[in-house]
């Protein structure tokens, strides 16, 4: 009998694929790659491929194709291409676990389908919940398969929910770094450019996730994250920003216990949690010195500089397909300040904006997704073209 789990891993080539696949490679006694995805970065999956034969390997750019197979076929390796194949790859028979690591609304189809397949999730996408939090776990109660999350913050409140009744939570404290602008004035913030975002003083991330980081809307985005996880309404969820970025995330409960957990800022930690179902792995690569860090220091948000942040409080409160515009406004925006059209002043505008324009949907189905994904972006790129 096979004694390992077999992964999916969907974004193989990025920040969180690649340390995916480290847990993998020093536990082959625990866990296969059996499938690996990667969007353009063709040459990476190719080596990691030659590393993990796995059964299927898929690329999104239809026209890489034949670069994958020209070096995967003499291995017996399946290759395929394009979004369909991308998406069905979840419903290859040889997997126990799905790790979904691709950016943004990509993450959404291939998370539900694997639901709906009974397949284990591992949750680093989080515009996944963000977009369709309650279509998910209305999924996720009539399927076998559960969710673990791989985001930092998220792992850190299982943790410290572990062994916890949920009734008894008062608070739960996300903390973030507070990014590149948290010392930064709102004149200088306007004008800053995508190499001032992109120096994130903590993590060591994909492009996308960076700057979201730098207008605390990867914030509002687990506050959301949070909500649907855990069950816990909007005013009970607060950002701390917390520069060292030791604490993970808190939570508080009735007697004002807080309890924390505590770590260097190392992504392998909650991603070997989350990939063995809530239990550790020995062995980590850092441990956590604490006279490295004789003060850790927390502080109230600036909610007048980052914007962004309240757009979680508004989704909550508003329900619906609110979250799913603000997620599609976001990508637009974000792909524009990272070509150098737009400064990072216009983000958060261009945002409000879009979500001034597009329908709202108050009890979406899936296809209603979908379908505001694309009226959001039509308007959001219509407003960055005026
Ligand atoms: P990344 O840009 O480093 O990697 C993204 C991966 O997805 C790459 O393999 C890329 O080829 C693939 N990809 C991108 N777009 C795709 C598409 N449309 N279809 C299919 N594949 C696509 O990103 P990352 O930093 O690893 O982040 C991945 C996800 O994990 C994001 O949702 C992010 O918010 C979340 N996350 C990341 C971190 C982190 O430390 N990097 C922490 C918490 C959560
Ligand atoms: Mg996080």
């Amino acid at each position: 009998m096979k004694e390992y789990k077999r992964i999916a891993v969907l974004g193989a080539t990025g920040s969180i694929g690649r340390q995916t696949l480290d847990i993998i490679s020093e536990h082959p006694e625990r866990y296969r790659a059996t499938v690996l995805t990667a969007g353009s970065r063709v040459e990476d999956l190719i080596t990691a491929a030659k590393k993990f034969r796995p059964s299927l390997v898929i690329i999104g750019k239809e026209e890489l194709l034949g670069r994958l197979k020209e070096e995967l076929d003499p291995l017996g390796i399946e290759c395929a291409a394009g979004s369909k194949a991308l998406e069905e790859c979840v419903d290859h028979p040889e997997i126990d676990m799905v790790l979904t690591a691709t950016v943004g609304y990509s993450g959404l189809a291939p998370t539900v389908r694997a639901i709906k397949n009974g397949k284990d999730i591992a949750l680093a996408n989080k515009e996944t919940l963000v977009v369709a939090g309650n279509y998910i776990n209305s999924l996720l109660s009539e399927s076998k398969s559960r969710l673990y999350p791989v985001d930092s913050e998220h792992s850190a409140i299982a943790q410290c929910l572990a062994g916890e009744d949920i009734n008894s939570v008062s608070r739960l404290l996300i903390t973030a770094s507070g990014g590149p602008f948290r010392t930064w004035t709102a004149e200088a913030m306007a004008v800053a450019e995508a190499k001032d975002a992109l120096k994130h003083p903590k993590w060591n991330m994909g492009a996308k996730i960076t700057i979201d980081s730098s207008t605390l809307l990867n914030k509002a985005f687990e506050i959301i994250e949070a909500h649907h996880l855990f069950g816990i309404k909007a005013e009970k969820i607060k950002a701390v920003v917390h520069p060292q970025s030791i604490v993970h995330s808190m939570v508080e409960f009735d007697d004002g216990a807080v309890k924390a957990q505590l770590g260097v800022p190392d992504m392998h930690l909650p991603i070997a949690y989350a990939l063995g179902e809530s239990s550790r792995l020995k062995g980590a690569e850092r441990k956590l010195s604490l006279k490295d860090y004789s003060t850790l220091t927390f502080e109230e948000p600036d909610i007048q500089r980052f914007p962004c942040l309240g757009l979680a409080y508004r989704a909550l409160h508003e329900g619906g397909t609110t979250a799913c515009t603000i997620n599609a406004a976001n990508e637009v925006a974000v792909s524009a300040f990272l070509r150098g059209e737009i400064r990072f002043g216009r983000i958060y505008p261009l945002i409000s904006e879009t979500l001034e324009r597009t329908s709202f949907i108050s009890n979406p189905e899936y296809s209603d997704y979908v379908a505001i994904n694309e009226e959001a972006r039509k308007k959001a790129e219509e407003i960055l073209r005026n």
